[in-house]
């Protein structure tokens, strides 16, 4: 890469700290790394992985109090399977290749060849990734941030004056103690040029208000704490929204519940060919509306007047966006569910490119969509590219929150960002690879046919001939690579530019 940008300026190296170890924070980490500045990621867990290291354990808290601190991170259930395929899951120079094959013909112990794999294996493909790229080093495990706020300016100070004091402090003594008991000598203080947020967002329980909930005395849990379906053996659960977890949760339980109910909030658009099928092939498993109130006797009383005595309710209503560690003097809010203001849901316009987020938007490719984001982002640290000026940042951010109105999106669904406007963000701001159009074919695909039948996307076999022919080369390649590794190294370490080959 160059060392100087469009203008003959050199690019400047800048102290940045990347807040997250996940898969955001991990592209984030390297883009940045590539482009010359130094790099610390703070990451509370022992690990890298954020959403994909499975944790057995669940919050304690109150399932009730969506305001409590969320001390366990990971929402994973233990059956849980991607929605997309691994094909379009990879590193845009990493790709997610089905692991080598052990000695024998069969997978390695541990690893998962399928298409769509089981969490561990994104898992173990993130830890792949991180040897592989080197990144490991950056990243300080076990640290919490919990505050992150701009440094008072310095007197006499010359350019960006704007600097983030940033303090965290040991993870474990974190899930200890209560916000009020942190004191400061329990905390380090570090000073950067520039704070990138990768915290990711399905972590805190997002909860509906239903007449009753308060006083309903037998079991409600959001699905942030579901991990197993066997506490629910011969129970009747009623598990409310009809999101994808919803449905994989009530797939998961309807094999050990007596009864699972569905509760949409409009049974119309629940009824999908894939619930259809789903309702015909199960007989313990039914769709109703929206719950009208959970009454003392355990009765859940439905909106079309009919009702069910369950054991449980089960909340799968979404995450809430929740920096609790943020404080940008009102600059960055969060109003349902609506980061902003954010241009390109990236950058805070007041205090661009110091403060950026990563990870934001939903139903985009990833990691691919996170690379982008944090090619730009670094570009426009060393000074590579410019960011638009500050009033035009903000007219672009008003313009897309009216077009949005206007097209009749809720504001909860600001960052669900539409197909074309996700795979314009890497060719419009920071040169970054398109990605491959039979990839773009299969995302459409499989989408299809998601909606047609939950319970045998992953299994189906209907690409179109472009797909299908561009997947043999991709298998191809992948296997041949898996062929050549040494068997003592991890299974897909020294992985070729299968991206650059097709
Ligand atoms: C049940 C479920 C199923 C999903 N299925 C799919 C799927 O099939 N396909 C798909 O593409 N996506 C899926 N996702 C979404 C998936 O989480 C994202 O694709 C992606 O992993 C998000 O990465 P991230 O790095 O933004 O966030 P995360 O993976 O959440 O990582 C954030 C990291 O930040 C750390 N962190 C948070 N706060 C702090 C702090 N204060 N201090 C220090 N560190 C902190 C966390 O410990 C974590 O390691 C699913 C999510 C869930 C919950």
């Amino acid at each position: 890469m160059d060392m100087v940008n469009s203008i003959g300026n050199p690019l400047a190296s800048r102290k940045v700290c990347v807040i997250g170890a996940g898969m955001a924070g991990l592209a984030a980490e390297r883009e940045l790394r590539r482009e010359g500045h130094a790099v610390t990621v703070l990451e509370q867990g022992g690990d890298v992985g954020g959403q994909w290291l499975y944790d057995p354990r669940t919050d304690e808290s109150d399932p009730l109090d969506a305001a409590a601190p969320v001390r366990v991170h990971s929402s994973m259930y233990a059956s849980l399977r991607l929605l997309g395929p691994r094909e379009v899951m990879g590193f845009s120079d990493f790709q997610f290749v089905p692991p080598r094959k052990s000695g024998g013909g069969g997978t390695a112990p541990g690893r998962d060849r399928r298409r769509f794999p089981g969490h561990r294996e994104v898992y173990l493909y993130l830890k792949d990734f991180c040897r592989s790229a080197g990144l490991a080093d950056a990243v300080r495990f076990n640290t919490r941030v919990v505050r992150v706020a701009m440094a008072p300016p310095r007197r006499g100070g010359s350019g960006n004056a704007l600097k983030w004091v940033v303090r965290s402090m040991d993870a474990g003594l974190w899930k200890q103690y209560t916000d009020d008991q942190m004191t400061e000598a329990r905390c380090v203080e570090e000073v950067f040029d520039a704070v990138v947020v990768a915290t990711g967002h399905y972590s805190q329980p997002r909860l509906p208000s239903i007449q009753g909930m308060g006083d309903w005395r037998r079991r409600q849990l959001h699905s942030h704490s579901y991990r197993v379906p066997d506490p629910f053996r011969d129970e009747v659960v009623v598990l409310v929204g009809c999101g994808d977890s919803g449905m994989d949760i009530a797939l998961d339980l309807r094999a050990v519940a007596r009864e699972v109910h569905l509760s949409a909030k409009s049974v119309e658009a629940a009824m999908t060919p894939a619930m259809s099928k789903m309702l015909a092939r199960h007989a313990n498993l039914r769709l109703h509306p929206q719950i009208e109130r959970l009454c003392e006797d355990g009765r859940v009383v439905f909106a079309d007047g009919t009702g069910v005595v369950a054991d449980t309710v089960m909340y799968c209503t979404g995450y809430c966006y929740s920096f609790p560690f943020l404080d940008t003097e009102g600059r960055v809010t969060v109003d349902d569910n609506r980061v902003g203001p954010l241009f390109e849901h990236t950058f805070p316009p007041s205090l661009a490119p110091w403060l950026s987020f990563v990870g934001i938007p939903r139903k985009v490719m990833v990691p691919w969509f996170f690379e982008a984001q944090g090619r730009w982002i670094a570009g426009v640290l060393s000074g590579r590219w410019a960011l638009p000026t500050e009033e035009d940042m903000m007219r672009s951010v008003e313009e897309y929150y009216r077009a949005r109105k206007l097209a009749g999106v809720p504001k909860e669904y600001t960052h669900d960002v539409e197909p074309h406007k996700m795979y314009e963000l890497g060719e419009k701001y920071c040169d970054f690879p398109r990605t491959e159009d039979w990839k773009r074919e299969l995302m459409a695909i499989i989408s299809r046919n998601t909606s047609d039948d939950m319970e045998t996307f992953r299994d189906r076999d209907d690409d179109s001939d472009n797909v299908r022919k561009c997947l043999q080369k991709w298998y191809g390649l992948a296997e041949h690579q898996a062929q050549d590794e040494d068997p003592a190294a991890s299974s897909s370490a020294a992985q070729a530019t299968v991206h650059s080959s097709l």
